[in-house]
């Protein structure tokens, strides 16, 4: 077992208490952390005049791997989201988000084991918009009206969907890879080609080159809305989603619903020079400061960079402790008991302790 230098981003609302109970389960694995504690989000713009600080993209240069708990986005305030711009910026342009059921949460099926791998970069989530009624967007509708004769209502907004050859290789490939890496048997490209035929029929053209490529591994297709309906009534069939930006984002949802919520779902951004991880979940800011919330999910996604990080067995031993925990259901908060008062639910720290203690016991 070797040191780890390792960013951690607290990040704000209930990030610093879920970051606080996942730290304090890591360090009791026996692996050990440097910890380059880096400050983003709301605490960050007093002290730095922005939510991301240059200091934490050069951190997570220098370390490679970071922790992050959630940022929330300041409304009207005329910053965008760090959580994109972290992903831009690093160009972590892989976003893995593993659907697994654990014995004891609210599971639509207790044997659900996929993984969602969601390209992080373009697709229509590339920022490029205009607004309705702006000169931009007039001129673009003319333009566009010229060159398809196609008529876009003039009141209309436009967002652009650009998917390239060199951004879909990359994520199908990567897609496979981590379907190598993790024994998974099959990649499925999620998309809308028969309607978008230059960005989804490029993505899907893309990915079969890539899966001949790639024959050890099984490849098929799927269009996202039968994908959708598909993964509620045969999930089992499916293992390794590799889908565009949009549909990834959404999926990725569905799949925490079939897991029991938000506070089970982990998450892990990774890209050529780095990997950050976090849960799917946002700052939840209504409970800041009230030790309620679940850890689970940025404890998941420790497990996550544990296994990125090759530090296998301490994975191992932290996903089995927090499994036993969840199926044991005592030591649990709300959002995983059946009813929402329910008065016998825990708060985040006691969950730490409880998943502390399993670790212990079985070690
Ligand atoms: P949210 O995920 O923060 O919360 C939605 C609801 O889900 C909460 O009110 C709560 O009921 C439940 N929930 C979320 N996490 C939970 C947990 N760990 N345990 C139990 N219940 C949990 O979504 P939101 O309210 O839409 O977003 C709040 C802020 O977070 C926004 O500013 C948003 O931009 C930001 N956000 C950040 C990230 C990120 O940091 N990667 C991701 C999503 C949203």
């Amino acid at each position: 077992m070797s040191r780890h230098s390792v960013t951690l981003v607290p990040g704000d609302g209930v990030g610093p208490e879920i970051c606080d109970a996942t730290v304090r389960v890591l360090e009791a694995t026996g692996v050990v952390f440097d910890w380059d504690v880096q400050k983003a989000g709301a605490g960050a713009i007093a002290e730095f005049g922005t939510p991301l600080p240059e200091n934490v993209l050069a951190s997570i240069r220098k370390n490679k791997v970071a922790l992050k708990g959630p940022i929330t986005t300041p409304v009207g305030s005329g910053f965008r989201s760090v959580n994109v711009a972290l992903r831009q910026e690093l160009d972590l342009y892989a976003l893995v988000r593993p659907v697994k059921a654990y014995k004891g949460a609210r599971n639509l099926r207790d044997d659900l084991d996929f993984v969602i791998v969601r390209e992080n970069t373009e697709d229509i989530y590339a920022g490029l918009e205009f607004e309705k009624g702006t000169p931009d967007a007039e001129h673009l509708i003319a333009e566009i009206s010229g060159l398809l004769k196609k008529k876009i209502r003039p009141d209309s907004g436009l967002s652009i969907k650009p998917i390239s050859v060199s951004g879909s290789e990359r994520i199908v490939q990567f897609a496979f890879d981590y379907a190598r890496k993790n024994k998974r048997r099959k990649v499925t490209a999620v998309h809308k080609a028969n309607i978008m035929k230059h960005t989804d029929g490029l993505f899907l053209a893309v990915a079969r080159q890539v899966a001949e490529r790639n024959s050890d591994i099984e490849f098929e297709d799927r269009i996202v809305d039968n994908m959708c309906m598909q993964l509620v009534l045969r999930p089992k069939e499916y293992d390794i989603l590799c889908c565009p930006n949009l549909y990834g984002d959404i999926i990725s949802d569905l799949g925490a619903g079939m897991i029991g919520g938000l506070g089970l779902a982990p998450g892990a951004n990774i890209g050529t020079n780095g990997a950050v991880f976090e849960a799917t979940h946002g700052s939840a800011p209504k409970y800041t400061g009230q030790n309620k919330v679940n850890p689970m999910a940025v404890m998941l996604s420790a497990v996550l960079m544990l296994r990125h990080l090759d530090e296998v067995s301490a994975a191992d031993a932290m996903e089995g402790a927090i499994a036993s925990v969840i199926a044991e259901g005592k030591n649990v908060t709300y959002d995983l008991k059946e009813k929402r008062g329910d008065p016998t639910a825990v708060g985040t720290s006691q969950v730490a302790d409880a998943v502390i203690a399993r670790l212990k016991a079985g070690a």
